[in-house]
């Protein structure tokens, strides 16, 4: 017996009997619909469900050939590499050296397995609104950070989804994060843990985190680019539906939302540098606002100088009248 749930198959076989298989289940069941009560669980799923036709197999970490029994790890394993990585570029091992034959990923997309074994790690309890800054700080303490069975399955998902839509990339990055992939994998867990109230884990090495890793300390800037806007760029252009979902999230560290408004400052300033730049002459109801070389005198058009030949013939003509008068 396999459960469906959200597309995703989740399948106990091979823990010994009926009864463990099921109970396997039915435990990987509810952290799943526990991460479909947050919003950036919601988008995940969403993703995962616009590429339906891979399928996603959650099956216990003891059934996988390369996890010994008693080791405590989760990983997922494409069926077929060269379709799960992405297109044109070098397909490369977990260490950044390239496959023999210097081959390239197809980006067609494979089928995937999850293994993954919830009693590895602790359970996430429902903790009181009052009580959530001491189980932060206390996760903290005891380096802890996106250890918790929801979290470990939720990371596990996003490389699912990422070898499903053919666009791993396992390009090396630096701060302890590894590889690209693992630091969209913990990006994205990150903003879940947030949300979840809890506290964000510093990189891919260990499970520490860091008090003041919000946002705006994780993402400063845009200009000059660095490793984290340039992968986060990249998500966001390679899922944009899903970004776009995860950007409007309300935790607390969401360097998704941060991206979006960094470019959206850049994108401001650069329009009201160019449209400066069209302002030829004189001042206009905005020339405030403007920086002061917006501001440089062009030549006056023909229409000017024919408005002014005119004004000035009637000028003539009523100083004429005036003097004929007296
Ligand atoms: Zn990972």
């Amino acid at each position: 017996m396999t459960i469906k749930y959200m597309g995703l198959i989740i399948d106990g076989k091979g823990l010994g009997g009926n009864l463990q298989a099921q109970a396997y289940e039915k435990q990987v069941l509810t952290l799943l619909k526990r991460i479909r009560t947050t919003l950036t669980g919601r988008a995940l799923f969403r993703e995962l469900r616009r590429y339906r036709k891979h399928i996603v197999r959650i099956r216990p970490s003891e059934t996988d050939k390369d996890i010994g029994p008693n080791q405590n790890e989760a990983r997922s394993r494409a069926k077929d590499w060269k379709r799960a990585m992405a297109r044109n570029q070098p397909m490369l091992y977990n260490d950044g050296s390239p496959w023999a034959g210097n081959v390239s990923g197809t980006g067609r997309g494979s089928d995937t397995t999850v293994f993954f074994t919830p009693s590895g790690y602790g359970y996430p309890l429902t903790v009181l609104k009052s009580d959530q800054a001491i189980i932060a700080k206390l996760l903290c303490e005891l380096q802890l950070a996106g250890a918790q069975a929801d979290e470990v399955l939720f990371h596990e998902l996003v490389h699912a989804m990422r070898q499903i839509r053919g666009l791993v990339f396992l390009g090396l990055l630096r701060d302890g994060f590894q590889n690209e992939e693992e630091f969209i994998a913990i990006l994205l867990t990150n903003i879940y843990s947030s949300e979840t109230h809890r506290p964000p884990r510093s990189n891919h090495l260990d499970l520490r985190c860091e008090a003041d890793d919000t946002d705006a300390v994780f993402l400063p800037e845009l200009n000059p680019p660095t490793y984290r806007s340039l992968t986060i760029g990249k998500l966001v252009l390679q899922q944009q539906e899903m970004a776009l979902e995860i950007g409007a999230v309300p935790a607390d560290f969401n360097p998704i939302r941060q991206y979006y408004k960094l470019e959206r400052i850049s994108r401001v300033n650069q329009k009201r540098s160019a449209w400066a730049g069209t302002q030829v002459r004189g001042r206009n109801r905005n020339s405030h606002l403007l920086p002061r070389w917006g501001k440089v005198p062009g030549p006056l058009s023909a229409n000017w100088h024919r408005r002014h030949r005119h004004r000035a013939a009637v000028h003539r003509r009523c100083q004429g009248l005036i003097k004929n008068r007296r």
